[in-house]
């Protein structure tokens, strides 16, 4: 089985989000109101219930011109993802296609995956179990529409796209179509390069850039966080020995926070002045 890529020429991306409204009328998911962003991008950033949002950033160029860039912007379906990592359900996996999928049934709300990936693309959604009168969270996100995949059918916002700034397909045919794409826009975008991080093992959303990733609201050198090993790997194995399952979720879920926050400040220490995703 090949493994496939969507491709996201932001180059081509008119703004006109049909990949937002693609994506809400297949995967069945509600409108949510929204406060006024101050400018007429819809959703700060992805959400439980938004699975794709089209960000809008004014970028002024060197000679003093200004520029609307696009960018359709969901989980990245990593090859080392950091959410499959932390999860302490094993929840989150991989698809014989490349997507990354939780299994609702298996997902206990903790928000590791919200809190360790590094394009914060997935949010917990909250439900209510009406019987007990309980509520509950699950994770959410971008499936790559792995039931569509498993039908022979593309993504919803591949196929929807007008302009054909997403496109879909087995990764060989998708990265040699980035690169005669960077080599074509090149002269007229010297900062041009293809976004594939190998720190998360390269993504199965592949990005064309004509500008560095920070001004599009990507980090420049994404990574699985090193805690997230740690964690994976050898406290949780031991703790879940030691401990159980319910005591490791709420250490994790302190230990995770509180990295979390730390690394969020840094991050905006050193992208002061950059885009929102
Ligand atoms: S982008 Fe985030 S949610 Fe998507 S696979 Fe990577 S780590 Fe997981
Ligand atoms: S459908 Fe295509 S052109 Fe329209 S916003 Fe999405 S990526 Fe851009």
């Amino acid at each position: 089985m090949p493994e496939f890529v969507k491709l996201v020429d932001v180059t081509k991306c008119t703004g006109c989000r049909a990949c937002m409204v693609a994506c809400k009328n297949w995967n069945d998911l509600p409108a949510e109101r929204q406060e006024f962003q101050g400018s007429i991008q819809s959703h700060k950033k992805t959400t439980a219930h938004t699975w794709n949002v089209v960000t809008y950033t004014e970028y002024e160029q060197e000679d003093g011109s200004l520029d609307w860039l696009f960018r359709h912007s969901a989980c990245l379906h990593c090859k080392e993802a950091a959410c499959v990592k932390v999860c302490p359900e094993n929840a989150i996996g991989y698809t014989k296609f490349g997507s990354v999928v939780i299994d609702s049934e298996k997902c206990i709300g903790c928000g590791y995956c919200v809190n360790n990936c590094p394009f914060k693309v997935v949010e917990l959604a909250e439900y209510k179990d009406e019987q007990n009168d309980k509520t509950y969270y699950k994770a959410q996100k971008c499936t790559l529409c792995t039931n569509r995949l498993e039908k022979n059918m593309q993504p919803a916002c591949a196929v929807t796209c007008p302009t054909d700034a997403i496109v879909f397909g087995e990764q060989e045919a998708m990265l040699k179509q980035a690169e005669a794409r960077l080599a074509e826009i090149k002269p007229l975008y010297p900062n041009a390069n293809i976004y594939n991080p190998p720190g998360v093992g390269g993504t199965h959303a592949v990005y064309v850039l004509p500008e560095k990733p920070s001004v599009f609201g990507l980090p420049e050198d994404p990574r699985v966080p090193l805690s997230a090993t740690i964690w994976k790997d050898y406290a949780q194995p031991i703790g879940k020995a030691l401990f159980g399952v319910t005591t490791m979720a709420v250490i994790g879920a302190f230990i995770s926070n509180s990295l979390f926050r730390r690394h969020e400040n840094l991050e905006q220490v050193e992208n002061e002045g950059g885009s929102e995703q």
